[in-house]
């Protein structure tokens, strides 16, 4: 099979929301007046980001999802999709199970594979988004106020402990397991929660390298603290079971650091508190309050059970590190 058979049979569908798609040099996307363009791209590669071997349909599914969510964190509609692949060899059952995932997750979103470029190489998956804002309204890192409520949507840590489990360092047995697997391999953008934080959020981040680091980032690029319980931190029945068992340590970093989570943790006034429980509610997604904004620009501080500080607080993943 050639390269343009390949794109022909598993990546050319007809574009709904672009002037022209898959075929050309180039796409021909055209904006909806008075929007701005949000774009942001990530790469998966294998051994890095996922395991050899891994399922191809969740990879599709989760190579969008990871972008997705970082739409989300901008409060941004996402429309279009490039995809850049380096593949060993032509694996047509890999391809068409990684099409699978990739377009269930695109079409359940309205989004537009547009493009792409196809190479052989060492597995590496890297997918690009664009998304629409109305301009002025995207929600960024750096509106943050003292006295701002913190929340995190879903639970923290289950993608974290998955990969624990499958390093041998934790044990996870049955629902736990599953739950965790599906966290890992499956995580759900939080699109729609994204889009109603619009006039509602103060700042906004997806939590991809662990709560403590992206927490981290916005109260840096806010210039403020907080101040958050641990006990207040969503955790997922598999995750209560880890802490209160002989392996705490590792769960807690996971809880906190862990990474690969795509909640979203953003801060409003407090005056919104009730409006955001009710919106989670709405949306059949637990928002949790796990703390409060802090004026001085003094870091995080997290508290355990008895209102101490826990220090030093587990890093955030950091591929350079
Ligand atoms: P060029 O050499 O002009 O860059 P390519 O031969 O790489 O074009 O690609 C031909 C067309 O197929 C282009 O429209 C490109 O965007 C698209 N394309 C290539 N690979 C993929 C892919 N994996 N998924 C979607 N579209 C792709
Ligand atoms: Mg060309």
């Amino acid at each position: 099979m050639t390269e343009f058979e390949l794109i022909e049979r598993y990546f050319r569908r007809p574009a709904r929301n672009a002037v022209l798609g898959v075929g050309d040099d180039a796409a021909l996307i055209a904006p909806s007046p008075g929007f701005e363009i949000a774009a942001t791209v990530d790469m998966l590669l294998e051994g890095r980001h996922f395991f050899a071997g891994a399922e191809a349909e969740a990879l599709g599914h989760k190579t969008l999802a990871v972008n997705l969510s970082d739409l989300a964190a901008m409060g941004a509609t996402p429309r279009w999709a490039l995809l850049a692949l380096a593949l060993p060899s032509v694996d047509e059952g890999w391809l068409a199970a990684f099409a699978r995932g990739f377009f269930a997750l695109a079409d359940a979103h309205g989004v537009d594979l547009v493009g792409g470029d196809t190479t052989r190489g060492p597995r590496n998956l890297c997918v690009t988004v664009l998304g629409e804002v109305p301009a002025g309204k995207a929600l960024r890192r750096t509106g943050a106020k003292g006295g701002d409520s913190i929340w995190v949507s879903g639970t923290l840590g289950d993608a974290a402990l998955a990969i624990a489990h499958r390093l041998g360092r934790i044990r996870l047995e049955g629902a736990d397991l599953a739950d965790c697997e599906r966290a890992l391999t499956r995580p759900a953008p939080r699109v729609a929660l994204g889009l109603a934080l619009r006039g509602i959020a103060t700042a906004v981040i997806d939590v991809s390298d662990g709560l403590v680091g992206d927490l981290g980032h916005v109260l840096d690029a806010s210039r403020i603290g907080a101040t958050v319980d641990i006990d207040a931190l969503p955790r997922s029945s598999a995750m209560a079971a880890q802490l209160a068992g002989a392996q705490r340590d590792i769960a807690l970093l996971c809880l906190l650091a862990g990474g690969d989570d795509y909640e979203l943790c953003f801060t409003a006034p407090r005056a919104r508190d009730a409006a955001i429980a009710a919106l989670g509610a709405r949306l059949g997604l637990p928002l949790r309050r796990i703390g409060i904004a802090t004026a001085q620009h003094a870091g995080l501080e997290v508290r355990d059970a008895s209102g101490h500080s826990i220090e030093p607080l587990p890093r955030a993943f950091d591929h350079f590190a």
